[in-house]
Formats: C-alpha cells, sequence, structure tokens
C-alpha cells in the first residue's frame, strides 16, 4: 500500500454521507477502477457496468486512445479561455460538423448547458429570423422529458421531484404528449420558436416512439416553420444502434444505418459520449442560417471549446468510428432483447423489454412506487451487474458498447439466474 490507506466501502460512503449534498440515491457501491465494461470496487470485486454513466461511456472506461488524447492533450495546453484562439478547437469544429453533417456548432461542457444553449439559440432565432413578437416566444417539449437540471429546463418539466420548491420557473414552455403528433400539430402557432425532444426518452425509462414520430414531427415543424431540436445527449453517438438516434444526412459509415425513417435535427444536442466518459464536453450543432443569431457576447463559457475537451472528443469520435459502435450496438440490442424475451416467460418478475441497439430497459411486474426494481438491482450487484431502476418499477440496461458477444451472453446468464432465484425481502 501507498501512504494513502486503502479505503473500505463503508468509510467511503460515510464520508459521503456525512458532508456530501444528498442529491443522489446511488446504489451501495465503491468503484475505483474502470477497464472497458468492467468496473471494480474498492474492495476489488469486479463488476459489468450496465449504466455506462447514463450513456456517456459507450466507448467502455478509460478507453486507452481516449486516455492518452487526454494526457498528450494535458502537458500542452488545457485551457486559454475564448478570449484567444486555440490550436484545437477550429480542427474540432470542422471534425465535428463533417462527422455529424451540420454547418455549425457552439461548444459548451454538460447536456444541461448544450439544451440551455438550444433553447437560446431557437428563441433569438425566433425573433430575428422568424419575426416572432418580442417576449413571446415559445419552446414545445414532452411530458415526461429529461433534459437535465438547470432552472430554466426544469420549467419545462412535469416531475414533481425535479420541480417542487424551485420556481419560480421560466415561462415560455409548452408541454404535450410524448409521441403524439396530434397533440403536436395542435400546440403549433406562429409564437412557437421550437419542438425540444428526445428520440427515445431514457430517463422515463426508455420509450421508444412510433417508427414515424420524428419524422412526422418534423414536417409538423416545417409547415409551421419551427424548429426540431433532437436532445441527443443521451440517444446519440452510436447507443441506439446507430450513430443518431435521429440519424439524418451524417457521416456514419454505409450500413450503421437501419431501414427506419431518417431525420436531420434543425438543431442538435450531443454531451455525455462525445467525450467517451473522460470529460464534460457537449455541443450544439445547427445549419448556418440559425447559428448565425449568435454574435460575439451573446453567449459563452469559460470553459466551452477549451483545447482538452475539443483533443478528447475527437479521440472518442475516432474510437465511435473505427471500432464500429453503432454496428455493434445494433446487433448486440438484437440478441439481448431476444434473450431477455426468453427470460420473460421463465420469470413472473419482468413484464417486458424494449428499447434500440444498446439502450434497453426492463418493466417490473410490480406497482411503481415498489421496491421490486431496486431489490432486483441490489441482487444483481451481488451477482456482478450493476444497473440501477430508473423510473420505480424500470430498470435501465446500456452497457458500454465495445462489449463482445460472448460478454453479453454472460451478462443475460447474471441477469436470469438473478430473476429466476428473486425472492422479495
Ligand atoms: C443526461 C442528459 C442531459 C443532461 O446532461 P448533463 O451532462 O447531466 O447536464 C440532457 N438531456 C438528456 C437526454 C440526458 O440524458
Amino acid at each position: 500500500m501507498s501512504v494513502v490507506e486503502k479505503q473500505h466501502s463503508a468509510e467511503a460512503m460515510a464520508l459521503e454521507a456525512r458532508y456530501g449534498a444528498q442529491n443522489y440515491h446511488p446504489l451501495p457501491v465503491v468503484l475505483s477502477r474502470g477497464e472497458g465494461v468492467f468496473v471494480w470496487d474498492v474492495e476489488g470485486r469486479r463488476y459489468y457496468d450496465f449504466l455506462s454513466a447514463y450513456s456517456a461511456v459507450n466507448q467502455g472506461h478509460c478507453h486507452p486512445r481516449i486516455v492518452e488524447a487526454l494526457t498528450a492533450q494535458a502537458q500542452k495546453l488545457t485551457l486559454t479561455s475564448r478570449a484567444f484562439y486555440n490550436d484545437q478547437l477550429g480542427r474540432y469544429e470542422k471534425y465535428l460538423c463533417e462527422y455529424f453533417g451540420f454547418d455549425k456548432v457552439l461548444p459548451m461542457n454538460t447536456g444541461a448547458e448544450a439544451v440551455e444553449t438550444a433553447i437560446k439559440l431557437a428563441r433569438k432565432w425566433g425573433y430575428e429570423k422568424k419575426g416572432i413578437p418580442a417576449g413571446k416566444a415559445k419552446i414545445i417539449v414532452c411530458q415526461n422529458n429529461f433534459h437535465g437540471r438547470t432552472i430554466s429546463i426544469i420549467s419545462a418539466s412535469n416531475d414533481p421531484v425535479a420541480t417542487e420548491n424551485f420556481g419560480p420557473f421560466t415561462p415560455g414552455m409548452v408541454s404535450i404528449r410524448y409521441n403524439d403528433l396530434e397533440a403536436l400539430e395542435a400546440a403549433m402557432d406562429e409564437h412557437v420558436a421550437a419542438f425540444l425532444v428526445e428520440p427515445i426518452q431514457g430517463e422515463a425509462g426508455v420509450y421508444v416512439p412510433d417508427d414515424n414520430y420524428l419524422e412526422q414531427a418534423h414536417k409538423i415543424c416545417k409547415a409551421h416553420n419551427v424548429l426540431l431540436i433532437a436532445d441527443e445527449v443521451q440517444t446519440g453517438i452510436a447507443r441506439t444502434g446507430r450513430l443518431l438516434a435521429s440519424c439524418g444526412n451524417c457521416s456514419c459509415p454505409k450500413g450503421q444505418c437501419s431501414g427506419t425513417p431518417q431525420v436531420k435535427p434543425d438543431v442538435l444536442i450531443l454531451g455525455k459520449a462525445i467525450s467517451g466518459g473522460v470529460f464534460p464536453v457537449s455541443a450544439v450543432l445547427a445549419r448556418k442560417e440559425i447559428m448565425e443569431v449568435i454574435r460575439p457576447g451573446n453567449h459563452g463559457s469559460t470553459f466551452g471549446g477549451n483545447p482538452l475537451a475539443c483533443a478528447v472528443a475527437m479521440a472518442a469520435l475516432d474510437v465511435v468510428r473505427d471500432e464500429d459502435l453503432a454496428q455493434r450496438a445494433r446487433k448486440l440490442g438484437e440478441k439481448f432483447r431476444a434473450q431477455i424475451a426468453e427470460i420473460i416467460a421463465e420469470t413472473h418478475w419482468v413484464r417486458l423489454v424494449r428499447g434500440k441497439g444498446l439502450l434497453n430497459a426492463i418493466v417490473i411486474d410490480d406497482t411503481e412506487d415498489s421496491s421490486t426494481a431496486w431489490e432486483i438491482c441490489m441482487a444483481l450487484k451481488e451477482n456482478g451487474l450493476l444497473a440501477k431502476p430508473t423510473h420505480g418499477n424500470i430498470i435501465r440496461f446500456a452497457p458500454p458498447l465495445v462489449m463482445t458477444e460472448a460478454e453479453l451472453e454472460e451478462c443475460v446468464g447474471i441477469i436470469r439466474k438473478t430473476l429466476l432465484e428473486f425472492k422479495k425481502p
């Protein structure tokens, strides 16, 4: 051992309980190392990671190429602020625009910041290009959305846990049902600047809309001169079996897109896996005639576009392309859902499995406020697999996309054994 005493799980958890704000309720496991699809706790036990930091670690933990880019850039230049140019940002912006097929990018750090940026961009576009009267711009959002935690974003949320006692809220948000085109059409008027939507609602419990939903929604938006903003912070970057869940005219290699309708959003929001979980990086991409409403001083962030983030993100996106992660996610996802469907036939604990690519969830056959999903996750942990309930009785399964078929088989085995042996405590 080094000078620092090895810390045990109980101590680490006690420290967080004593000194940390209790804004999370983690599973009782204390991780200290990660590699690929695995993480290890401080006692040295190995687990399959079936959450991937909410799809930030699509490329697997500590991917050597991304870590190498991080350490190499960290020794040269980390931050200059945007008061000066840096030699990575322009390269990165070109790379990102070509990679996803957009004209321009505005770099930020976290997903929530990128969503805020997109809302500001859409409002300004609404006033200056669409001609919405001052102060009247509206953004349409969907019920049960998850776009982050800032005041403006929770102003668009209908989750009482996220909103209670945080008001007053930002006006101008109109909430409609998800996967409901009639509701979208009905909400349209001359004051609407944008429709902000997740191609699959991840946090809500992996709700996959109808196949043609986004495509039809985009048609409605176009007819009313309204921007379609796709929040792909969680669905983006190969997770759902395509480079983007809304995949349109992007540069993903042939065969990465399946036959379902394709949409190119007017504004695309990325975060999480854009850095492979190594560093907070997010981005808003749009066509030139939208992005050009942003002028110097209108918006910014000290860390947005820093050279470290740029170098890390380029390496992380190289990995997605070079390791065919979209195709892997699609193939493994099909296998996974088929095998979980077999398990469902054997156990009464699971109602259904749903998802796309390697963004999947099972719905536990119990009430929404029951602790059954939590108890099942505790049992999965004991058997060497980490997953977490999302809303009540739903468990999200989203392993790193670098998983092999043999590893996936082993994981399905763990899930099967756990569910067959599970008894409510
Ligand atoms: C995680 C997430 C966000 C927020 O990202 P942060 O980096 O946590 O701020 C926004 N939108 C979606 C769809 C997400 O899954």
